[in-house]
């Protein structure tokens, strides 16, 4: 089994419409607090004996601390902790209205990072109203120069919507003078929460993303790569696909791999942030020993089964009646995607946490 544990050290300055963790306003981890989830947690994850990564949430920049975190994170869990795979996401708002950017960039390199990966959603307008904030696309254009000062990779991250298609030609003249920069283009993920519903009405169809054709060799981006994905997993080329769905079985044969998210409270939670299950108990409260425990009980909660309760899931071929015709053709990052799109349609419970 593999383990990732998300400790939510802040909230963000933004409010994204496809953000699948339910992002927005949150509070910071008082430091003390943060410090003894550490110390606690060093002692319980080399008893997984396992690959764990630890990762910090949401927009890391934002905690007034974040120089101490790293540091004390990296100092106590390298082995469960570092940069160096991470694409280190974040908006660059927080960054640039910070006054010690320089030595939280330097706390960074020392963690091993690389990279700094920047989403974009549309030109200006359309990305600051897909964002909830009006300093949105003006701080990924200034911090961009900022990271690649101190020899940060930048990697772009287009997030594809109806606006990222229609301004395609505007946001490629804004970023032109770039150099050493790639990108790709990121399917935005569909799970059966309000955020997600609320984000289908600018998600790309079919028709729209074939506008991009023969639009994408610049980046180094790969155009093969997308639109494999856009002839694959749009939702009429699932559909004939979904009268055998075996729900149970697909759900055996997802990665082996279980999400974990500790609050600011240091509330443990089986399931990802925003997407919580279960309660597991308290990491400064409840013992290792119980802690421990209830981590291992745990089976992996990659797909289906962190959402659903497998043994109630309609079959697929009443799932394939309720749908049909379909009168849309969205496209999706992978089978999974449409077919939670059509479960959440005909009002299928979860088990996800209402909180
Ligand atoms: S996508 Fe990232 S930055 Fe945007 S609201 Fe979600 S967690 Fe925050």
């Amino acid at each position: 089994m593999k383990y990732t544990f998300e400790i939510s050290i802040s909230g963000c300055n933004t409010i994204c419409k496809h953000c699948y963790v339910s992002g927005g306003p949150g509070k910071n981890i008082d430091l003390q607090i943060y410090k003894k989830i550490i110390e606690k947690l060093s002692v319980i994850l080399p008893q997984l004996k396992s690959e764990i990564d630890v990762t910090l949430g949401n927009e890391q920049f934002k905690h007034p601390y974040i120089k101490e975190i790293i540091e004390t994170t990296y100092k106590t869990i390298p082995q469960y902790f570092s940069y160096e795979k991470s694409n280190l996401p974040t908006t660059g708002i927080a960054l640039m209205n910070r006054d010690d950017k320089e030595q939280v960039l330097s706390a960074l390199k020392t963690a091993c990072a690389k990279m700094a990966m920047l989403t974009i959603h549309g030109n200006e307008r359309h990305h600051n109203m897909m964002v909830g904030n009006n300093q949105g696309f003006l701080s990924i254009v200034s911090v961009i120069k900022l990271f690649q000062n101190y020899g940060f990779h930048v990697h772009l991250n287009f997030m594809l919507n109806k606006f990222l298609i229609t301004d395609w030609e505007e946001i490629l003249s804004t970023f032109s003078s770039y150099h050493d920069i790639d990108a790709h283009i990121t399917i935005p993920l569909y799970l059966p929460i309000e955020r997600l519903r609320n984000f289908q009405k600018y998600r790309a169809e079919y028709n729209e993303c074939m506008q991009l054709k023969n639009k994408l060799s610049v980046f180094s981006m790969d155009e093969k790569a997308f639109f494999d994905k856009v002839e694959k997993f749009n939702e009429r080329s699932i559909f004939p696909l979904l009268s055998d769905w075996d729900f149970k079985q697909k759900n055996i044969s997802q990665p082996q791999w279980s999400f974990f998210n500790i609050d600011q409270n240091g509330d443990l939670y089986y399931g990802n942030v925003g997407l919580h299950t279960k309660y597991l108990g308290n990491i400064l409260e409840t013992s290792e020993q119980e802690l421990l425990s209830a981590i291992q009980k745990k089976s992996a909660n990659y797909d289906y089964s962190a959402y659903y309760n497998i043994d109630t899931l309609p079959l697929a071929k009443d799932l394939y009646a309720n749908i049909f015709p379909l009168n849309s053709n969205y496209v999706f990052p992978d089978m999974e995607g449409a077919i939670y799109y059509w479960l959440d349609k005909i009002n299928t419970p979860t088990i996800l946490l209402n909180r």
